[in-house]
Protein backbone atom coordinates (compact mmCIF):
# COMPACT_ATOMS: atom_id res chain seq x y z
CA UNK A 1 0.00 0.00 0.00
CA UNK A 2 1.31 3.89 -0.59
CA UNK A 3 2.17 5.34 2.56
CA UNK A 4 0.58 8.89 2.96
CA UNK A 5 3.99 10.60 2.23
CA UNK A 6 4.25 8.78 -1.29
CA UNK A 7 0.49 9.70 -2.26
CA UNK A 8 0.96 13.41 -1.10
CA UNK A 9 4.45 12.90 -4.06
CA UNK A 10 2.32 11.31 -6.33
CA UNK A 11 -0.08 14.03 -5.82
CA UNK A 12 2.37 16.83 -6.35
CA UNK A 13 3.86 15.29 -9.15
CA UNK A 14 0.60 15.61 -10.78
CA UNK A 15 -0.42 19.05 -10.38
CA UNK A 16 3.29 20.13 -10.82
CA UNK A 17 3.03 18.47 -14.46
CA UNK A 18 -0.31 19.78 -15.06
CA UNK A 19 0.56 23.53 -14.38
CA UNK A 20 3.79 22.81 -16.47
CA UNK A 21 1.72 21.98 -19.07
CA UNK A 22 -0.32 25.17 -18.56
CA UNK A 23 2.40 27.86 -18.37
CA UNK A 24 5.31 25.86 -21.26
CA UNK A 25 3.15 24.77 -23.09
CA UNK A 26 -0.26 26.49 -23.44
CA UNK A 27 1.80 30.05 -21.98
CA UNK A 28 -1.74 30.07 -19.81
CA UNK A 29 -0.55 29.61 -16.24
CA UNK A 30 -3.56 28.85 -13.86
CA UNK A 31 -1.84 30.03 -10.40
CA UNK A 32 0.61 32.60 -9.67
CA UNK A 33 4.47 31.51 -9.59
CA UNK A 34 4.53 31.76 -6.26
CA UNK A 35 1.89 29.42 -5.77
CA UNK A 36 3.69 26.64 -7.84
CA UNK A 37 6.68 27.77 -6.29
CA UNK A 38 5.53 26.47 -3.23
CA UNK A 39 4.52 23.08 -4.44
CA UNK A 40 7.60 22.47 -5.76
CA UNK A 41 9.39 23.30 -2.49
CA UNK A 42 7.25 20.90 -0.86
CA UNK A 43 7.88 17.95 -3.38
CA UNK A 44 11.95 19.28 -4.03
CA UNK A 45 11.67 18.41 0.17
CA UNK A 46 9.59 15.41 0.20
CA UNK A 47 11.73 13.65 -1.99
CA UNK A 48 15.09 15.00 -0.15
CA UNK A 49 13.43 13.52 3.16
CA UNK A 50 12.36 10.23 1.26
CA UNK A 51 15.28 9.62 -1.56
CA UNK A 52 13.65 6.04 -2.20
CA UNK A 53 10.59 7.19 -3.72
CA UNK A 54 12.92 9.38 -5.99
CA UNK A 55 12.14 9.08 -9.84
CA UNK A 56 13.96 10.27 -12.87
CA UNK A 57 10.75 11.68 -14.23
CA UNK A 58 10.11 14.00 -11.82
CA UNK A 59 9.13 17.78 -11.92
CA UNK A 60 12.29 18.17 -9.53
CA UNK A 61 14.56 17.00 -11.85
CA UNK A 62 13.34 17.63 -15.46
CA UNK A 63 12.80 21.34 -17.17
CA UNK A 64 9.28 21.67 -17.18
CA UNK A 65 8.62 22.80 -21.25
CA UNK A 66 8.25 21.28 -24.35
CA UNK A 67 8.77 21.37 -28.13
CA UNK A 68 5.90 21.99 -30.28
CA UNK A 69 5.56 20.17 -33.27
CA UNK A 70 4.31 22.91 -35.72
CA UNK A 71 7.96 24.35 -35.70
CA UNK A 72 11.10 22.58 -37.29
CA UNK A 73 13.16 20.85 -33.53
CA UNK A 74 16.70 22.40 -32.46
CA UNK A 75 19.06 20.12 -30.46
CA UNK A 76 20.90 22.22 -28.56
CA UNK A 77 24.71 21.80 -28.34
CA UNK A 78 24.91 22.15 -24.64
CA UNK A 79 21.61 21.37 -22.55
CA UNK A 80 19.72 25.11 -21.65
CA UNK A 81 19.16 24.35 -18.07
CA UNK A 82 17.09 25.99 -15.53
CA UNK A 83 18.30 27.68 -11.95
CA UNK A 84 18.15 26.49 -8.56
CA UNK A 85 16.03 28.97 -6.40
CA UNK A 86 16.90 31.16 -3.26
CA UNK A 87 13.86 32.81 -1.93
CA UNK A 88 15.74 34.08 1.38
CA UNK A 89 19.28 35.00 2.87
CA UNK A 90 19.99 31.54 4.37
CA UNK A 91 19.66 30.11 1.33
CA UNK A 92 21.97 32.69 -0.64
CA UNK A 93 24.24 32.01 2.01
CA UNK A 94 24.11 28.27 1.87
CA UNK A 95 25.20 28.85 -2.25
CA UNK A 96 28.29 30.84 -1.27
CA UNK A 97 29.24 28.39 1.42
CA UNK A 98 29.47 25.69 -1.12
CA UNK A 99 31.18 27.37 -4.06
CA UNK A 100 33.90 28.83 -1.43
CA UNK A 101 34.40 24.95 -0.60
CA UNK A 102 34.62 23.87 -4.34
CA UNK A 103 37.34 27.13 -4.52
CA UNK A 104 39.40 25.97 -1.73
CA UNK A 105 42.25 28.67 -1.08
CA UNK A 106 40.81 30.71 -4.27
CA UNK A 107 38.92 33.77 -4.15
CA UNK A 108 35.47 33.90 -5.24
CA UNK A 109 33.93 36.76 -7.17
CA UNK A 110 30.34 36.79 -8.35
CA UNK A 111 28.26 38.75 -11.61
CA UNK A 112 24.66 39.80 -9.81
CA UNK A 113 22.17 40.14 -12.80
CA UNK A 114 18.70 41.01 -13.07
CA UNK A 115 16.63 38.52 -13.89
CA UNK A 116 14.38 39.08 -16.45
CA UNK A 117 10.84 37.97 -16.39
CA UNK A 118 10.83 36.62 -20.20
CA UNK A 119 11.84 33.63 -22.23
CA UNK A 120 15.35 31.68 -23.00
CA UNK A 121 16.63 32.17 -26.12
CA UNK A 122 19.35 30.36 -28.07
CA UNK A 123 21.20 32.05 -31.07
CA UNK A 124 23.72 31.47 -33.44
CA UNK A 125 25.94 33.15 -35.18
CA UNK A 126 28.16 32.03 -38.10
CA UNK A 127 30.85 34.46 -39.29
CA UNK A 128 29.53 37.44 -37.76
CA UNK A 129 25.65 36.78 -39.37
CA UNK A 130 22.74 35.25 -37.52
CA UNK A 131 22.06 31.69 -38.57
CA UNK A 132 19.37 30.08 -36.00
CA UNK A 133 17.31 30.97 -32.92
CA UNK A 134 15.30 28.61 -30.47
CA UNK A 135 13.59 28.24 -27.39
CA UNK A 136 14.50 26.20 -24.50
CA UNK A 137 11.72 23.76 -24.84
CA UNK A 138 12.42 21.00 -22.15
CA UNK A 139 15.81 21.62 -22.65
CA UNK A 140 17.48 19.10 -24.25
CA UNK A 141 15.01 20.02 -28.01
CA UNK A 142 13.55 23.56 -28.42
CA UNK A 143 11.48 25.36 -31.15
CA UNK A 144 13.40 27.13 -34.34
CA UNK A 145 11.90 30.72 -34.08
CA UNK A 146 14.44 32.32 -36.05
CA UNK A 147 11.76 34.16 -37.83
CA UNK A 148 10.39 35.71 -35.29
CA UNK A 149 13.33 36.26 -33.57
CA UNK A 150 14.27 38.27 -36.62
CA UNK A 151 11.80 40.62 -35.66
CA UNK A 152 13.32 41.54 -32.87
CA UNK A 153 15.72 45.06 -33.26
CA UNK A 154 18.02 44.23 -30.22
CA UNK A 155 19.23 41.02 -31.75
CA UNK A 156 21.74 41.82 -34.04
CA UNK A 157 21.84 40.07 -37.73
CA UNK A 158 25.19 41.18 -38.44
CA UNK A 159 28.27 41.16 -35.68
CA UNK A 160 30.57 43.66 -35.87
CA UNK A 161 33.28 40.62 -35.96
CA UNK A 162 32.63 37.94 -38.21
CA UNK A 163 32.71 35.11 -35.28
CA UNK A 164 30.87 32.06 -34.92
CA UNK A 165 28.81 31.51 -31.33
CA UNK A 166 26.30 30.70 -29.79
CA UNK A 167 24.73 33.48 -27.34
CA UNK A 168 22.02 32.96 -24.79
CA UNK A 169 19.36 35.05 -23.69
CA UNK A 170 16.24 36.68 -22.38
CA UNK A 171 13.38 37.95 -24.72
CA UNK A 172 10.73 39.61 -23.26
CA UNK A 173 8.16 42.26 -23.78
CA UNK A 174 8.41 45.50 -21.72
CA UNK A 175 5.84 46.90 -19.54
CA UNK A 176 4.20 49.24 -21.88
CA UNK A 177 3.76 46.75 -24.83
CA UNK A 178 2.15 43.81 -22.15
CA UNK A 179 -0.43 46.81 -20.96
CA UNK A 180 -0.81 48.17 -24.97
CA UNK A 181 -1.28 44.54 -25.55
CA UNK A 182 -3.97 43.24 -23.07
CA UNK A 183 -6.15 46.39 -23.55
CA UNK A 184 -6.42 45.83 -27.05
CA UNK A 185 -6.94 41.80 -26.52
CA UNK A 186 -9.56 43.08 -23.89
CA UNK A 187 -11.26 45.59 -26.24
CA UNK A 188 -11.66 42.26 -28.69
CA UNK A 189 -12.58 39.87 -26.05
CA UNK A 190 -10.00 38.12 -26.06
CA UNK A 191 -8.11 36.27 -23.12
CA UNK A 192 -5.36 38.19 -21.27
CA UNK A 193 -1.94 37.25 -21.21
CA UNK A 194 -1.51 36.69 -17.03
CA UNK A 195 2.59 38.04 -17.35
CA UNK A 196 5.12 39.26 -19.43
CA UNK A 197 6.45 35.97 -19.69
CA UNK A 198 3.97 34.33 -21.11
CA UNK A 199 3.19 37.37 -23.82
CA UNK A 200 6.78 37.04 -25.26
CA UNK A 201 6.24 33.36 -25.08
CA UNK A 202 2.89 33.27 -26.75
CA UNK A 203 4.36 35.98 -29.38
CA UNK A 204 7.34 34.58 -30.13
CA UNK A 205 5.52 30.90 -30.77
CA UNK A 206 3.29 32.41 -33.53
CA UNK A 207 3.71 30.85 -36.80
CA UNK A 208 3.27 34.25 -38.92
CA UNK A 209 5.64 36.39 -37.99
CA UNK A 210 4.30 39.35 -38.90
CA UNK A 211 2.16 39.12 -35.44
CA UNK A 212 5.71 38.45 -33.24
CA UNK A 213 6.58 41.92 -35.52
CA UNK A 214 3.65 43.66 -33.87
CA UNK A 215 4.04 42.79 -30.61
CA UNK A 216 7.39 45.21 -29.79
CA UNK A 217 9.24 42.41 -28.07
CA UNK A 218 12.84 42.96 -26.56
CA UNK A 219 15.60 40.96 -25.73
CA UNK A 220 19.23 41.32 -23.12
CA UNK A 221 21.64 38.88 -23.97
CA UNK A 222 23.00 37.28 -20.54
CA UNK A 223 25.48 34.69 -21.65
CA UNK A 224 27.86 32.94 -24.00
CA UNK A 225 27.36 29.24 -25.02
CA UNK A 226 29.97 28.55 -27.28
CA UNK A 227 32.58 30.42 -28.97
CA UNK A 228 35.27 28.89 -31.78
CA UNK A 229 38.90 29.90 -32.19
CA UNK A 230 38.70 31.94 -29.11
CA UNK A 231 39.18 31.71 -25.64
CA UNK A 232 37.54 34.02 -22.65
CA UNK A 233 38.17 33.22 -18.65
CA UNK A 234 35.19 34.85 -17.32
CA UNK A 235 31.85 35.36 -17.65
CA UNK A 236 32.06 38.92 -16.86
CA UNK A 237 34.61 39.02 -19.78
CA UNK A 238 32.18 37.19 -21.91
CA UNK A 239 29.34 39.59 -21.27
CA UNK A 240 31.75 42.94 -22.14
CA UNK A 241 32.35 40.57 -25.30
CA UNK A 242 29.39 40.18 -26.24
CA UNK A 243 28.19 44.42 -25.90
CA UNK A 244 31.48 44.64 -28.22
CA UNK A 245 29.78 42.73 -30.50
CA UNK A 246 27.14 44.70 -30.60
CA UNK A 247 24.51 42.71 -28.57
CA UNK A 248 22.42 44.33 -25.91
CA UNK A 249 23.38 43.03 -22.67
CA UNK A 250 21.88 44.39 -19.45
CA UNK A 251 23.51 46.97 -17.59
CA UNK A 252 22.78 47.11 -14.16
CA UNK A 253 25.02 44.14 -13.02
CA UNK A 254 27.74 43.90 -10.71
CA UNK A 255 30.67 42.19 -10.15
CA UNK A 256 30.93 41.30 -6.12
CA UNK A 257 33.67 40.05 -4.00
CA UNK A 258 31.35 38.71 -0.97
CA UNK A 259 27.63 37.60 -0.09
CA UNK A 260 27.54 40.69 1.65
CA UNK A 261 27.98 42.63 -1.03
CA UNK A 262 25.72 40.09 -3.17
CA UNK A 263 22.83 40.76 -0.29
CA UNK A 264 22.92 44.30 -1.22
CA UNK A 265 22.86 44.16 -4.65
CA UNK A 266 19.61 41.93 -4.07
CA UNK A 267 18.27 44.53 -1.27
CA UNK A 268 18.73 47.49 -3.72
CA UNK A 269 16.97 46.17 -6.51
CA UNK A 270 14.35 45.06 -5.11
CA UNK A 271 13.62 48.46 -3.91
CA UNK A 272 14.49 49.98 -7.39
CA UNK A 273 12.56 47.45 -9.32
CA UNK A 274 9.39 49.42 -9.84
CA UNK A 275 11.85 51.83 -11.83
CA UNK A 276 12.10 49.82 -14.38
CA UNK A 277 10.20 49.75 -17.73
CA UNK A 278 10.40 45.40 -17.87
CA UNK A 279 9.40 43.30 -14.98
CA UNK A 280 12.13 41.38 -13.04
CA UNK A 281 11.16 38.58 -10.69
CA UNK A 282 14.46 38.52 -9.05
CA UNK A 283 18.48 38.54 -9.17
CA UNK A 284 20.78 35.93 -10.90
CA UNK A 285 24.22 35.39 -9.43
CA UNK A 286 26.54 33.24 -11.42
CA UNK A 287 30.32 32.63 -10.13
CA UNK A 288 32.43 34.78 -12.35
CA UNK A 289 35.31 32.22 -13.29
CA UNK A 290 34.61 29.82 -16.28
CA UNK A 291 37.16 27.39 -14.76
CA UNK A 292 35.43 27.74 -11.49
CA UNK A 293 32.23 27.01 -12.86
CA UNK A 294 33.36 24.35 -14.96
CA UNK A 295 34.46 22.63 -11.52
CA UNK A 296 31.26 23.09 -9.78
CA UNK A 297 29.42 21.52 -12.79
CA UNK A 298 25.84 21.64 -13.32
CA UNK A 299 22.88 18.47 -12.02
CA UNK A 300 20.01 17.47 -14.16
CA UNK A 301 17.95 20.36 -13.77
CA UNK A 302 20.23 23.56 -13.03
CA UNK A 303 24.00 24.46 -12.60
CA UNK A 304 26.20 24.74 -9.17
CA UNK A 305 27.50 27.62 -10.13
CA UNK A 306 24.39 29.54 -10.35
CA UNK A 307 21.79 30.46 -8.56
CA UNK A 308 18.34 32.72 -9.16
CA UNK A 309 17.14 34.35 -5.94
CA UNK A 310 12.90 34.74 -6.86
CA UNK A 311 11.43 38.38 -4.77
CA UNK A 312 9.29 37.92 -2.43
CA UNK A 313 5.50 37.52 -4.60
CA UNK A 314 3.55 41.06 -4.40
CA UNK A 315 0.65 38.69 -3.95
CA UNK A 316 1.49 37.85 -0.34
CA UNK A 317 1.76 41.53 0.40
CA UNK A 318 -1.81 41.49 -1.21
CA UNK A 319 -2.68 38.94 1.04
CA UNK A 320 -1.48 40.11 4.57
CA UNK A 321 -3.34 43.74 3.80
CA UNK A 322 -6.38 41.78 3.41
CA UNK A 323 -6.00 40.21 6.28
CA UNK A 324 -5.02 43.37 8.56
CA UNK A 325 -8.20 45.15 6.68
CA UNK A 326 -10.18 41.95 7.81
CA UNK A 327 -9.53 42.60 11.59
P1 LIG B 1 13.55 30.14 -13.67
O1 LIG B 1 12.69 31.14 -14.36
O2 LIG B 1 13.38 30.10 -12.19
O3 LIG B 1 15.09 30.43 -14.02
C1 LIG B 1 15.71 30.09 -15.23
C2 LIG B 1 15.49 31.10 -16.31
O4 LIG B 1 15.83 32.39 -15.89
C3 LIG B 1 16.36 30.89 -17.52
O5 LIG B 1 15.89 29.87 -18.36
C4 LIG B 1 16.29 32.24 -18.17
O6 LIG B 1 15.23 32.23 -19.08
C5 LIG B 1 15.92 33.18 -17.05
N1 LIG B 1 16.80 34.34 -16.84
C6 LIG B 1 16.37 35.63 -16.76
N2 LIG B 1 17.38 36.46 -16.58
C7 LIG B 1 18.51 35.71 -16.56
C8 LIG B 1 19.89 36.02 -16.41
N3 LIG B 1 20.32 37.27 -16.22
N4 LIG B 1 20.78 35.00 -16.44
C9 LIG B 1 20.35 33.70 -16.60
N5 LIG B 1 19.06 33.35 -16.75
C10 LIG B 1 18.14 34.35 -16.72
O7 LIG B 1 13.37 28.71 -14.17
P2 LIG B 1 12.39 28.13 -15.26
O8 LIG B 1 12.69 26.69 -15.29
O9 LIG B 1 12.46 28.94 -16.51
O10 LIG B 1 10.96 28.40 -14.64
C11 LIG B 1 10.58 27.96 -13.39
C12 LIG B 1 9.74 29.09 -12.80
O11 LIG B 1 8.68 29.40 -13.70
C13 LIG B 1 9.07 28.67 -11.51
O12 LIG B 1 9.88 28.91 -10.40
C14 LIG B 1 7.82 29.52 -11.54
O13 LIG B 1 8.13 30.79 -11.01
C15 LIG B 1 7.51 29.65 -13.00
N6 LIG B 1 6.46 28.67 -13.40
C16 LIG B 1 5.20 29.00 -13.06
C17 LIG B 1 4.16 28.15 -13.37
C18 LIG B 1 2.76 28.55 -13.01
O14 LIG B 1 1.85 27.72 -13.19
N7 LIG B 1 2.53 29.75 -12.52
C19 LIG B 1 4.42 26.93 -14.02
C20 LIG B 1 5.74 26.61 -14.35
C21 LIG B 1 6.75 27.49 -14.02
Amino acid sequence: MMSDVQARIEELRDILNRLNYEYYVLDQPSVSDAEYDRYMQELLQLEGEHPEYMTEDSPTVRIGGRALDVFEKVTHKSPMLSLGNAFNEGDLRDFDRKVRQAAGEESVSYVCELKIDGLAVSLHYEKGRFLQGATRGDGVTGEDITQNLKTIKAIPLRLKEEVTLEARGEAYMPKKSLEKLNEEREKKGEMLFANPRNAAAGSLRQLDPKIAAQRNLSFFVYGLADLQERTIASHSKALDFLDELGFKTNTHRRICQSIEDVLAFVQEWQEKRPSLDYEIDGIVIKVDDYELQEQLGTTAKSPRWAIAYKFPAEEVVTRLVDIELNV
